[in-house]
């Protein structure tokens, strides 16, 4: 059988067909991208038109292969009227594709891809990992015609006047191809830009996050600032969302994936500490080093300072400053918005590159830039750099106390921390009966721990101030009822102790394998966290939910983990953390105390903050990234509609 090269072309326009037509049996013809759904039609009405009907019942390269198997197989030879049909069909194909590129590239600016106006989207399964459909309530587009078309590098026009978000458009899907070819230009290099199917799904989706999630088109890994810039502007040229990850540890589907596309901006190699000033007591950092290493390079130099913000394990500056985040220090330290971020250097939509202040411990020169970035979730600016301010180690003492309830511990807490040796306590976690159950379960202890709702400390200062806290504390849990006190014996009991309690999460999981934990988190006043926590066990049970509860106590802050093994008990896991959520905002509390909004919370926001303040946010977003390219569909309400009563 002798091969012609016009069979070669045949196969490669039925190559086509068999794209678009795979694309339509998959996911039905509203789900083409609008270039390829334009094209097909087009293509085959050109080519019906020409004789020849290649529809989706009979499929081109059926046609195609067979047409050239049948010259070949009996004369061996393709003859000039098989020629002609053949330059006929090619040239109805090429055509028909020029038009369609010819009105793409002058309606595009209005019209959406396909899979968008539909509203379904294809995302990963929470429980199986499939492909699910997901309504865009969930992943938002925004912006506004007149913005979109502001387009260029710090266009911004007349952002003030319209603070609320509409629709701007974003690259086709031969736009995102076009950036990821252009990113590849950019940053030459083994895995600089991943495009695997694997690679694209990890870092779009989270073992900790159960919200729908959706892969990347493109993950490309900084080393450098300079990196950064270059991605940004690739983005911005191509319309193509772009979505800074860290430590991947947060919770609420802070970085999945853009449904039109999205560039993954892997910020996790730009790990290194570039300078300690000891006697300034500071340090400057790339955003993807982790809290933990930091703390482990001042210890390991010798250098008696640390940087008191304490996470999920694994998690790095940069996304630390994205969730506005804090940790079990946070009773003694503050959180990410105290000043413990000095200046910071943030890569802008606009691909300028700025630094928020100098490394002075204080400034009063205008308001503070640096906090604007703390909390944003990677929607206003990508951090390069930060300078850290450190603090003084102190010796600490852990020690632990059980008590009969949740509402006697709160109450000691309060009062301890109200009197002069309340700032010698560095933490105060509160962990439920369930959970301490779950730390035997997970074989974590040598000796089981009573199971009883327990209040770990950290007293911290001088042996002095540690010995008279120390007394204080035990009075007062006493007062309030606790059966047991007892203080770490060795500095190595004290360390495991405290970690027990930060692998809270995986001690959960180990009570009932097979299961998924869902973790919420909300913050209320501290007085109102007795009744918040009650009322949340009470609900939990009757939704027959079986959870662990642990709490930064001295902050009113506490998580709820949830397990659950199916889709219908993931269902009433959602709603029973929807009435969670409420209960707290109705206590004047928060839907989140550190982990941010991510995907999951935007629908509380306005509830919660009223809406004239969730306006001031997006006309600072709309000010900021007038495309909103930074990780949109995050953080921000779309509008009243995805207020929940
Ligand atoms: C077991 C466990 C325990 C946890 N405990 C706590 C806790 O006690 N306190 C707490 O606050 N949180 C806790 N978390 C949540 C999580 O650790 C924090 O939210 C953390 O701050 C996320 O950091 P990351 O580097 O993993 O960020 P990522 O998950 O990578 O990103 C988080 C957000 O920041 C953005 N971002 C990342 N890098 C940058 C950058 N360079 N510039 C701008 N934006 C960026 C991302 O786009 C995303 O929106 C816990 C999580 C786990 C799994």
């Amino acid at each position: 059988m002798t091969v012609h090269w016009t069979d070669l072309m045949i196969i490669l326009t039925g190559l086509f067909y068999i794209k678009c037509v795979t694309f339509v049996l998959l996911r039905g013809i509203s789900s083409l991208p609008f270039t390829r759904h334009t094209m097909f039609r087009l293509s085959t009405r050109v080519l019906a038109a020409r004789g020849y009907h290649l529809s989706l019942r009979s499929s081109c390269i059926r046609s195609c292969i067979g047409t050239s198997y049948h010259h070949s197989s009996s004369s061996g030879h393709t003859t000039q009227e098989d020629v002609l049909r053949i330059g006929k069909f090619v040239l109805g194909s090429l055509l028909a594709m020029g038009t369609s590129y010819y009105i793409f590239q002058y309606r595009e600016p209005r019209l959406i891809p396909a899979r968008l106006e539909t509203g379904a989207t294809t995302t990963i399964h929470a429980t199986s990992g499939e492909l699910e459909e997901l309504s865009p309530a969930h992943l938002q587009r925004r912006g506004s015609d007149e913005l979109s078309s502001a387009g260029g590098a710090g266009d911004i026009t007349d952002v003030f006047g319209s603070s609320s978000f509409s629709t701007p458009t974003y690259g086709s899907p031969e736009d995102v191809q076009k950036a990821i070819e252009e990113l590849r230009d950019a940053l030459p290099g083994k895995n600089r830009v991943q495009t695997s199917p694997d690679s694209l799904r990890v870092h779009g989706s989270s073992d900790h996050s159960y919200h729908p999630s959706c892969p990347h088109s493109v993950v490309v890994m900084a080393y450098s600032t300079d990196d950064v810039v270059k991605v940004v502007n690739i983005s911005r040229k191509y319309k193509v969302p772009i979505i800074a990850l860290g430590g991947a540890t947060s919770i609420e589907g802070h970085f999945t994936g853009f449904p039109s596309g999205s560039i993954c901006l892997d910020l996790s190699a730009m790990n290194s500490i570039l300078e300690i000033n000891e006697t300034d007591g500071d340090l400057r950092c790339q955003p993807g080093a982790k809290w933990e290493d930091i703390n482990n390079t001042l210890k390991d130099r010798g250098i008696p300072l640390f940087f008191p913000l304490d996470p999920g394990p694994g998690a790095t500056i940069g996304g630390m400053i994205g969730t506005g985040c804090s940790g079990t220090n946070a009773v003694r330290y503050g959180t990410a918005k105290a000043e413990w971020f000095l200046n910071i250097t943030v890569v802008l939509p606009s691909g300028k590159v700025i630094k928020t202040r100098r490394r002075a411990r204080k400034s009063s020169a205008g308001f503070d830039t640096t906090k604007l970035f703390i909390g944003a979730e990677g929607t206003l600016g990508i951090v390069t750099e930060a300078t850290l301010r450190l603090a003084p180690r102190v010796p600490t003492k852990v020690a632990m106390a059980q008590f009969p309830d949740v509402e006697k511990a709160v109450s000691a807490v309060q009062q301890i921390l109200n009197t002069p040796h309340g700032p010698h306590i560095q933490c105060v976690e509160l962990l439920d009966d369930h959970m301490m159950a779950a730390i035997n379960t997970a074989g974590l202890v040598d000796a089981p721990y009573p199971v009883q709702d327990t209040l770990f400390f950290k007293i911290q200062g001088s042996p002095e101030s540690i010995r008279d806290t120390s007394n204080v504390v035990q009075e007062i849990v006493q007062r309030h009822g606790s059966t047991r006190f007892e203080f770490a014996a060795t500095e190595e009991e004290a360390g495991e102790m405290w970690e027990n309690r930060k692998y809270a999460l995986f001690s959960t999981l180990a009570t009932q394998p097979g299961s998924k934990v869902w973790t919420t988190d909300v913050c209320v006043p501290v007085s109102r966290l007795p009744q918040l926590v009650y009322e949340t066990k009470e609900d939990l049970a009757k939704a027959g939910l079986k959870s662990t509860i642990v709490g930064h106590v001295g902050d009113g802050n506490f998580h709820a983990l949830i397990l659950f093994k199916d889709e219908e008990e993931l269902r009433s896991v959602g709603e029973a953390v929807h009435r969670l959520v409420h209960r707290a905002i109705q206590m004047d509390g928060t839907c989140t105390g550190e982990h941010g909004v991510g995907v999951g919370k935007t629908e509380y926001l306005v509830e919660e903050l009223g809406e004239d303040t969730v306006e001031l946010m997006k006309t600072i977003k709309n000010a900021i990234d007038p495309l909103n390219l930074f990780n949109p569909g995050k953080l921000y309400p779309e509008n009243n509609k995805d207020k929940m009563t």
